[in-house]
């Protein structure tokens, strides 16, 4: 009988108290539902998809900076190609590139540099987003821009840490199912220290088994009643982590206040460069005024993504919002929950 055999089982037929499991990555969320994971689960295990899809939680005024150095300082944004049609307050980025301004796919933050380096009479603004994975290669292109005397190229940050969602998310679930990539450059202190604190946890991987696994191995966890971590990807996640990545984001980032969409600031869960970088800051090199406004939207996002309700419980869910028509984010990316429960909704 196999490992994966025995967890699916025990997932089966789990009959101990009633337990909230959070998946804080959207690789995951994906995976769980492409795996058909939640159709097998006792009733008595609920999944949580929370706020680990980066586009998921970019604010509402962070597209709306990009659009501002769009339109109105001639800026080419360059940028994943999710964040293209997340809605911002008055537009999104499609809809500031249909009113002419130049807005560029590419596939990593070095694609963005290269760019700048073919193009010196533009000035190039990476969007740069995401978690402590994709932020190390964000920092190398800041660095490679700068070692290359670029003058033209920057980023507009809305860099994020888990440290501060786990706190801010733990009173949503009883336990964590941590993303793997993330702790692989962190390492396992963060969750021993949550753990400490009474939050619960495993690191899981991203196959059906590894998924499989760590959801049992947390289900028997919380049914002995004591706080937990485990690490279940220690074939990829070590407990020092990746320590020259984290080095090289300390030499160029700070930690700073960091806004979720739909969930409010988060104190000190956001990356921005040092002052010492200020050249390669979009926000500080062409002053973007404050773009924080009131933003009315019946998008329950927020809800969403703290598991208060599931997507299929928003009255827009694949009404007005739809993965063609995505009124929030969380249906604009495919790692978003949202858009998950509408391309799998079969399985729930
Ligand atoms: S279904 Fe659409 S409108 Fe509703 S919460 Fe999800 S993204 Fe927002």
């Amino acid at each position: 009988m196999s490992e994966s055999f025995d967890a699916r089982s025990y997932l089966e037929n789990y009959d101990g108290p009633d337990f909230r499991i959070m998946e804080v990555c959207g690789t995951h969320t994906h995976e769980i539902f492409r795996q058909g994971i939640r159709r097998i689960l006792s009733p008595k295990i609920r999944l949580i998809s929370g706020p680990g899809c980066p586009v998921c939680v970019t604010p509402v005024s962070f597209i709306d900076e990009a659009v501002y150095l769009a339109l109105e300082k001639g800026c080419t944004i360059t940028t994943f190609g999710d964040l293209v049609r997340v809605p911002g307050s008055k537009t999104s980025l499609a809809g500031a590139r249909a009113k002419g301004a130049l807005v560029k796919v590419v596939y990593s933050p070095m694609d963005a540099v290269k760019y700048a380096s073919a193009h010196k009479e533009e000035q190039v603004v990476f969007l740069s987003v995401g978690f402590e994975t994709t932020t190390p290669s964000d920092v190398m292109a800041v660095k490679k821009a700068m070692n290359d005397g670029l003058d033209n190229f920057s980023i507009l940050t809305a860099n994020k840490t888990m440290p501060g969602a786990y706190e801010a998310m733990g009173h949503s679930c009883d336990a964590f199912l941590y993303p793997g990539h993330v702790h692989a450059i962190t390492g396992t202190q963060i969750c021993k220290d949550m753990c400490e604190k009474g939050v619960s946890g495993v690191i899981a991987g991203f196959t059906g088994d590894e998924l499989l696994t760590a959801l049992a191995i947390a289900a028997k966890k919380h049914s002995e009643g004591k706080p937990f971590f485990v690490n279940c990807y220690p074939r990829v996640v070590k407990d020092e982590g990746a320590p020259v990545a984290v080095a090289m984001v300390d030499k160029f980032m700070q930690h700073c206040d960091a806004e979720w969409r739909g969930i409010g600031t988060i104190p000190m869960s956001g990356m921005e460069l040092k002052d010492e970088y200020a050249a390669f800051d979009a926000r500080k090199k062409f002053a973007i005024p404050d773009q924080k406004t009131e933003y009315k939207t019946a998008c329950r996002c927020g809800d969403v993504l703290q598991g208060k309700i599931l997507p299929k419980e928003c009255p827009l869910f694949g009404k007005a919002c739809n993965p063609d028509h995505p009124v929030g984010a969380c249906m604009v990316s495919s790692e978003g929950a949202c858009s998950a429960f509408y391309m799998y909704g079969g399985d729930l």
